[in-house]
């Protein structure tokens, strides 16, 4: 990864603002400016410098992981004593809004006095919604993880298996892959519970003719993918089939339109108006998708009346989904990358609903 030339670029947005120095607090923001992996270290961008403040513990770690910064290790003081220690004398110091905690916003005001504080928000993330090739590398070692994962997962599945059962063998199997870690907590939702987006994995048992509902995804060298499927024990029942085709040629629809210099909200709307024209517009109640990359949810939101366009370089979610309570649900995720020409999938996975059937 090329932490200098990432570094260069975020010095042409810091110019834009009337500030000196930029404060980075976020933990994925530090190592996307400076390859360090550590936590509770703090990045202090002024000038043409870039100090990596930390402490003992990091030490070592940071001088390995980030060699073309200059690193500074707290003693008996806090991370915003440090920070004010090693400031300019004058000029503003930008700060992350979304990353700092009231409680260390106070010390750093303390500190360097509040007047020199500026909030700004999404300098960084702006600059990771563009994945370099490098990072959609690292991405598709991640689905590929995933995906067979699943293959191999999807091969085990009988009825009678508790949810969390078949979650536990997701994570097993992709760390066994090579993944470093799962992206989130596997997501194993069946029959009725499939109209809880966000269902935790319970003890409950899967019966046969039931949908399955599975969101998961792999960690590689950092870099997460997010994947949803519905599968069918034995058989597709008709409260389900119904909803699939729907969710199905939304997801299709979405992606024939991320092609780039189209409007995010034209690509949510794309979907959520299939969806509402099959009547079931009040049970898709969330984005369309979120980008992936050193978090799984970051940059670009694809959500109704988003005002970002399209580029290259990005990589999100297409996850129409309709949920119906006390019936079940059907979420359809898959990933694309955004090209000169038009959006690719890097999902490989079937997702017809014949095929989904175990
Ligand atoms: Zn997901
Ligand atoms: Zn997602």
């Amino acid at each position: 990864m090329d932490y200098v030339r990432r570094r260069a670029l975020l010095r042409e947005t810091r110019e834009q603002a009337p500030v000196s120095s930029f404060l980075v607090t976020s933990p994925q923001n530090v190592q996307y400016l400076t390859g360090f992996t550590g936590g509770e270290s703090w990045l202090l961008l002024t000038g043409e410098r870039a100090i990596l403040l930390t402490d003992f513990r990091y030490g070592e770690q940071a001088l390995k992981e980030a060699p073309d910064v200059e690193v500074v290790l707290r003693a008996d003081e806090t991370l915003a004593a440090l920070a004010t220690r090693v400031l300019p004398s004058e000029g503003q110091v930008a700060f992350e809004g979304p990353h700092l905690s009231y409680a260390n916003y106070r010390r750093l005001a303390d500190e360097a006095g509040a007047d020199r504080l500026l909030a700004v928000e999404d300098w960084v993330e702006k600059q990771r919604a563009l994945k370099s090739p490098e990072e959609v590398a690292l991405i598709r070692r991640a689905i590929a993880v995933a995906e067979a994962a699943f293959t191999e997962t999807r091969a085990q599945l009988r009825p009678g298996m508790a949810e969390k059962e078949v979650a536990d063998e997701l994570v097993w199997r992709m760390r066994r892959l090579g993944a470093q870690a799962e992206a989130f907590p596997v997501i194993v939702a069946g029959g009725e519970r499939g109209s809880l987006p966000h269902a935790q994995s319970t003890d409950r048992r899967l019966r046969a003719g039931e949908a399955v509902l599975l969101d998961w995804g792999a960690r590689v060298d950092f870099y997460n993918c997010d994947l949803t499927r519905v599968l069918f024990l034995g058989s597709i029942p008709a409260s389900i089939r119904e909803i699939y085709g729907v969710v199905l040629s939304a997801q299709q629809e979405a992606f024939e339109a991320s092609s780039p210099g189209r409007l995010l909200g034209e690509i949510d709307e794309a979907a959520r108006k299939l969806i509402a024209q099959a009547g079931f517009g009040s049970f898709f109640g969330h984005a369309l998708g979120h980008g992936v990359g050193l978090e799984v949810h970051e940059r670009p939101t694809v959500r109704h009346n988003a005002k970002d366009v399209a580029q290259a370089g990005m990589v999100y979610t297409i996850e129409p989904g309709i949920y119906r309570p006390g019936i079940g649900g059907v979420r359809v995720e898959d990933m694309v990358l955004v090209g000169e020409a038009g959006a690719e999938r890097m999902t490989s996975l079937p997702r017809g609903m014949e095929a989904m059937v175990v």
